[in-house]
């Protein structure tokens, strides 16, 4: 992380000027009330075919625009990470999947406008029978389908997401097994 993330107004009475106790918790002088910078959980979603092939959005917007992903963005209140990743799935590629497996989480930092996002990702990964029915929604300019082990890892968009796609690389000969294989 190349920033140091900081509050510029205290959130619950406006005053400027705050103190700094340790790096990600703070003091306002004004009002003395604690404020702590914390991640948001954003959701992803592996989608695998039975040739191996995984399904990825083109992103129409920044950042990041044009690079790989995969489908998932930022959590809504109340909603658990699974109906998250099915409904961002959803949303972005009309692609609808009922139970998902989860994979694994990885940090990540998201620059929307002049805003730092300092953000959980959790990603889960589901079989699909065939991509026939994906078409590029929400903020995708495009669905493509790559084997998972031929994803060139310049095209991806976020470190976390090559983190996630390459761990489950790494898992995925175990985890087509204990699943009961094809
Ligand atoms: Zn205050």
């Amino acid at each position: 992380m190349d920033w140091q993330p900081a509050f510029k107004v205290c959130y619950h009475c406006g005053c400027p000027r705050i103190r700094r106790l340790r790096p990600t918790a703070f003091e306002c002088e004004e009002c003395s009330r604690l404020l702590f910078i914390n991640p948001v959980s954003a959701v992803a979603l592996i989608l695998i075919d039975p040739d191996d092939h995984i399904l990825l959005v083109k992103r129409a917007n920044e950042p990041a625009k044009g690079k790989l992903s995969l489908p998932g963005g930022f959590m809504d209140p109340g909603e658990t990470a699974e109906d998250g990743a099915r409904r961002e799935t959803r949303e972005e590629t009309g692609v609808e999947v009922n139970e998902v497996n989860y994979l694994a989480s990885f940090p990540n930092y998201y620059r929307y406008g002049d805003t730092e996002y300092i953000v959980l990702d959790l990603f889960f990964w589901v079989r699909i029978k065939d991509f026939g029915k994906a078409q590029a929604l929400d903020e995708v300019e495009a669905v493509t389908t790559l084997r998972f082990d031929s994803v060139d890892p310049d095209q991806i968009a976020f470190p976390s997401v090559r983190q996630a796609i390459q761990l489950f690389k790494d898992r995925w000969p175990a985890l087509r097994g204990a699943s009961g294989g094809r």
